[in-house]
């Protein structure tokens, strides 16, 4: 075997010398340790690689040799409820072999080996299948049926296929190709940073549905979008990003965290196990691909698990299921980046982050989209990708927002003033913005109610008019406004704090349906209507402010989802209630 020698080490970039034999984003063995690295640069025999794991022992004269592949991910039986590290090593078996610190040159699989998983066959011997076709299934969790998919590329006739238990690498079926048999079995690889092919984009106009009301009301992602939750520490980004695992109207979930803090992805390995699956009652685990950096790892795999996440989402995408990505915080990723990259003494650009930092985004959000998968038969899948961002001291003008702002199409601005003031989500409703709201009105006006779009359009200008509004109450106070202008503010103020206002951790807070989103809103609006006719009437703004219907409509966004019809009942209240000052205004005139 062919060996080259390693020259210099610098934190994770390791250089060596007579690497012919190897090729760029080859997959490298580093001493005697086999420690993992991909070469990411090369210069005449000098490979650049950067290494996975610590690289303090390490000394120039090691060994280094390629193992002749690309950085691949293992896709099959036994993805979902695992919980990774950037370059697939399963955290907990890991853990069980080295304990707490994953030490060095540690091989453990990705895919359980031992496993056994029940395979179903649906097609036969004789079929002629191509690369995307379903040879058959597993029910993997659950929540989740695991379609064994022909790889890629591939193509040919089935020579035999046979169900029964098998384990991962055990042979199911043999396809007869132009190159010869080949055996197939439950996984196969992928090279992460490979997109994985599709047949064709479409357009991304149905709603992830989230639950969470500024979110689909106001800034809604399609399924197949990109988004982005930029935002200063403590503004709710972790949170966003939680509430949408749980939430989202999708079949399966993929986290990668790259934690600030040192024990939050602690927290998200103690806490996501524990979470409900709303839709089934079971562990939210069992639909979820979990790829956690916690802060005593090495820098490389942190800027490896964003595409060791997203090649998984890809996989499950191409069974024809919707997949969310969600990525916890990019910035970290991006910082990963800047760091291999000064490393490599790369001219610096704009605050030291690479010239290529918004191709790379770029490369990464362009995965996302609602597809027709490869396959004969016809089927669509959705991969939709979220990103949170930290900009330091909460400034989004700095390198990392500006490139995802660039190429998201959607911006959930997190706003600290808003968080200080507890108002959660912190969504910044005049700065934040949805580039598919046009597709997923049309979308939901057809299927879900006709209301929502022009609902969505009057609540957003009147909270428009309410930062002008202000202003004006800046320079010459509250009461020169007139009684109109002084019920705008009033019902702009019950669309933040009775509407948009929506606490993740109560219970009948936590999700709400579009359905009761809708009704909400109607509610909430219909408070300018029927209090301007009664201005109409004569009757004095406060009056109506001071009834104490007004408490209900405070408190319609607890109401049960099976009990959404309770909504229109306070409508009906507030008019009955409004109907009786007028009469009494009446009266008095009389
Ligand atoms: P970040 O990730 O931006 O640093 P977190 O997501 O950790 O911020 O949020 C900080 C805190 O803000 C949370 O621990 C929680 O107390 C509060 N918070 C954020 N979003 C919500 C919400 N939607 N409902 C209730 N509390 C929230
Ligand atoms: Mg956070």
């Amino acid at each position: 075997m062919e060996v080259g020698r390693v020259v210099k080490v610098s934190g994770p970039l390791v250089l060596a010398k007579e690497m012919d034999h190897a090729r760029l984003y080859d997959v490298v063995s580093v001493s005697e340790q086999n420690l993992i690295g991909e070469i990411i640069e090369m210069r005449g025999d000098v490979a650049s690689i950067q290494v996975y794991e610590e690289t303090s022992m390490l000394g120039p004269g090691e060994p280094v040799t390629s193992r002749g592949e690309p950085l691949s991910v293992e896709l099959g039986p036994g993805l979902i409820e695992s919980m990774f590290d950037g370059i697939q090593r399963p955290l907990e078996k890991v853990r069980a072999v080295a304990g707490d610190f994953i030490t060095r040159g540690i091989a453990v699989p990705a895919l359980d080996r031992e496993r056994k998983w029940e395979f179903v066959p649906t097609k036969k011997a004789g079929d002629e299948v191509i690369g995307g076709d379903i040879l058959g299934t597993v029910q993997e969790t659950p929540s989740i049926e695991h379609r064994i998919l022909v790889p890629p590329k591939m193509k040919g006739k089935l020579k035999s296929i046979t169900g029964g238990s098998y384990t991962v690498t055990e042979v199911i079926a043999v396809l007869e190709t132009d190159k010869g048999d080949e055996n197939l079995t439950l996984m196969h690889k992928w090279p992460v940073r490979v997109q994985r092919p599709i047949k064709q984009k479409l357009n991304p106009d149905i709603p992830m549905i989230t639950g969470q009301r500024s979110i689909d009301t106001f800034f809604p992602v399609a399924k197949g979008g990109t988004a982005c939750v930029p935002g200063p520490f403590g503004s709710g980004k972790t949170v966003v990003q939680h509430q949408l695992a749980k939430w989202s109207d999708v079949d399966v979930v993929v986290y990668v965290g790259c934690g600030e803090r040192g024990n939050e992805m602690t927290d998200v390995l103690n806490e996501f196990p524990e979470l409900k699956d709303p839709r089934t009652g079971e562990s939210l685990m069992k639909r979820t691909v979990l790829i956690a950096n916690t802060s005593n790892m090495p820098v490389a795999a942190r800027e490896a698990s964003i595409y060791t996440g997203i090649t998984i989402a890809e996989y499950f995408r191409d069974m024809g299921y919707s997949v969310v990505m969600l990525a916890d915080s990019s910035s970290r990723w991006a910082e990963a980046l800047r760091e291999m990259s000064g490393r490599l003494e790369e001219m610096p650009g704009d605050e030291g982050y690479p010239a290529y930092l918004g191709s790379r985004l770029a490369e990464f959000y362009e995965r996302a989209g609602r597809v027709k998968t490869i396959g004969s038969d016809d089927r669509d899948g959705t991969l939709t990708a979220i990103g949170a961002v930290s900009p330091p001291g909460g400034d989004l003008s700095e390198p990392v927002t500006q490139a995802t702002l660039r190429i998201v199409k959607v911006f959930w601005g997190l706003d600290s003033a808003l968080a200080y003031a507890r108002h959660f989500p912190a969504i910044n409703w005049l700065s934040s913005y949805s580039n598919y709201v046009d597709g997923i009105s049309a979308w939901v006006n057809a299927n879900i109610d006709e209301r929502y779009g022009d609902l969505r359009q009057r609540a957003l200008s009147l909270l428009q008019e309410e930062a002008n509004l202000n202003e004006i109450v800046r320079l010459v106070g509250y009461d020169a406004l007139s009684e109109r202008d002084q019920l705008k503010l009033e019902t702009a103020k019950s669309i933040r704090e009775d509407y948009l206002q929506q606490d993740s951790f109560h219970e009948l807070d936590s999700y709400a349906s579009t359905k009761k989103q809708i009704e909400l809103l109607d509610l909430v609006m219909s408070f300018i209507d029927i209090a301007n006719h009664a201005l109409d009437e004569g009757v004095y703004l406060k009056k109506i402010l001071a009834l104490p219907v007004r408490d209900s409509i405070a408190r319609a966004k607890y109401t049960l989802e099976t009990e959404i019809s309770k909504i229109a009942d306070i409508r009906v209240q507030l008019e009955k209630d409004v109907e009786e000052l007028i009469k009494q205004e009446v009266s008095v005139h009389a």
